[in-house]
């Protein structure tokens, strides 16, 4: 199913839906873990869930056979991130005839970051520049088999601040076929919302879906906020700063503050969230759990996993 239609369905009746992103692990015991994380997790309801893409030959791969994994064998609707980086046009057309084979009908098209051992990014000979060019390329391939998305960046991106700038080539994205888009991470939702009624000023009407970055640890919750450049707001940190050194006790007031912040954008008329699990399910969890959306006796999941429904444990 297309993701489109998915979030078509969640403004229609109302109800929100959430997604998960997973990254492929470094070893094959992560690897076997997070398939059984992801198994376990299916059971919190997502609507899909996305893999990310990483530059590199045994990266790449993996996350094809994660799309392959969670589409055939446990019957979760996967996005595949698809980069440019490092990728001749013949590696870009080999990911996605793997995708299609797999039955996966949804691409993330990203530009992609630079390879760890450089700074800046640069184009691979014969590949594309910018994701709009992948986006033209995925449509221009296999029509509408795939449907597309784009990310968005309310506080910014790595080379580029300008948002104006930002909101154009977004734009250009949009008409290439994407039709919705991911946002980084943030924590400042009043930021969020007024750029959310820009992108809409400038002509782009395709559905926005939140990426919310639950809270593990302290150290982690500061370490992605920097290394994304997000903006913290200052009451989170006076609630959470004096407790840092106490994992439980992030946790707790972590949820409540991402709990607070998924209410804030639901009320302004958002009706799905995506979820950076970083393959972890705990801190997802408990932000699920206190806005009361994971299912239960009286809200049973709509979709038990296919073989569990064909063992009769559905
Ligand atoms: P683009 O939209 O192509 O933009 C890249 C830069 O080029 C920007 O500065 C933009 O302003 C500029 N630009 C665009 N079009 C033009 C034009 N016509 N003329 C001049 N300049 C232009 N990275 C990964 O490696 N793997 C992943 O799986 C991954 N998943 C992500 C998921 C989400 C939701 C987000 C928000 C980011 C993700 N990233 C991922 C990171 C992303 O690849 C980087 O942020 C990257 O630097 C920009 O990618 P983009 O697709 O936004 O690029």
């Amino acid at each position: 199913m297309h993701i489109r239609d998915m979030l078509a369905e969640a403004e229609r009746t109302g109800e929100p839906s959430f997604s998960f992103e997973y990254f492929p692990p470094k070893t094959a015991q992560g690897v076997q873990n997070l398939y059984e994380r992801m198994e376990r997790m299916y059971n919190f309801g997502p609507k899909f869930i996305d893999i990310t893409w990483g530059a590199g030959g045994r990266v790449a791969e993996l996350t094809c056979e994660m799309v392959v994994q969670a589409q055939a064998y446990l019957g979760l609707e996967a996005c595949m991130h698809l980069t440019c980086t490092d990728m001749g046009v013949e590696k870009v057309n080999d990911a996605l005839r793997k995708a299609y084979k797999a039955g996966c009908t949804n691409i993330l098209a990203l530009r992609g970051d630079p390879p760890r051992d450089k700074e800046k990014w640069e184009a691979a000979e014969d590949g594309f520049r910018y994701a709009r060019d992948l986006v033209v390329h995925i449509r221009k391939t296999y029509g509408d088999h795939f449907d597309i998305g784009v990310a968005g960046y309310p506080e910014g991106c790595d080379d580029n601040k300008d948002e104006d700038l930002l909101l154009d080539h977004l734009k250009e994205k949009v008409d290439a076929g994407a039709s919705f888009i991911v946002t980084q991470m943030f924590y400042d939702v009043d930021n969020f919302l007024r750029w959310v009624k820009r992108v809409r000023e400038h002509g782009i009407t395709v559905p926005i879906v939140p990426g919310i970055m639950p809270i593990a640890t302290y150290a982690s919750f500061l370490r992605r906020a920097n290394h994304m450049k997000c903006k913290i707001p200052q009451d989170w940190l006076d609630k959470l700063e004096p407790v840092k050194n106490d994992d439980v006790a992030v946790r707790e007031i972590g949820k409540t503050l991402v709990a607070e912040m998924c209410r804030k954008i639901l009320a302004a008329g958002i009706r799905h969230l995506h979820f950076y699990t970083m393959n972890l399910a705990q801190a997802t969890r408990m932000v699920l759990e206190e806005l009361d959306w994971l299912p239960s006796p009286d809200r049973p999941l709509k979709q038990p996993l296919p073989w569990k429904q064909s063992l009769g444990f559905g």
